[in-house]
């Protein structure tokens, strides 16, 4: 879409979001080598790092660090934030549209479940739904927040 985007002088921009643990997966690399080489400044991509995926910790299945040296060296505009921060979310979105050449990555710093505190850092919560109750009390806690 980014190209195509390029290609027809559109000026559209594509924004993409992954987890950390796609990031483990061989044609993420290949996507943003060739984002880098067509100079795609139209895109964003937004990485979620709570370094959780659905078998555990990143770090313990398969490392994907240093994530912003592995990006600098693909071609891509580095911006580490805290990704719960609204502001610096707007901040780095606001930057990305100045950065031309080249895509932007944003890394979000999360905290899987975040709010919750049955569910905040568990890899557990990854792929299933709470029961009612589970579902009232995370519902009762987001809204004290
Ligand atoms: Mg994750």
């Amino acid at each position: 879409m980014a190209i195509a985007s390029k290609l027809n002088h559109e000026g559209v921009r594509v924004y993409c979001i992954c987890g950390d643990g796609e990031l483990q997966e061989g044609q993420i690399w290949e996507a943003a080598m060739t984002s880098s080489h067509y100079k795609l400044d139209n895109l964003c991509l937004i990485v979620d790092n709570n370094n959780l995926q659905i078998d555990g910790n990143v770090n313990e299945v398969m490392s994907i660090y240093p994530l912003d040296e592995k990006f600098k060296s693909f071609g891509f505009e580095v911006i580490t934030i805290d990704g719960h921060n609204m502001e610096k979310i707007i901040q780095a979105f606001e930057k990305a549209k100045t950065v031309k050449g080249k895509p932007t990555v944003i890394i979000a710093k999360t905290i899987k479940g975040k709010g919750v505190s049955f569910m905040e850092n568990l890899a557990s919560w990854h792929g299933k739904a709470p029961k009612e109750e589970e579902y009232n009390t995370a519902i009762k806690e987001l809204s004290k927040k």
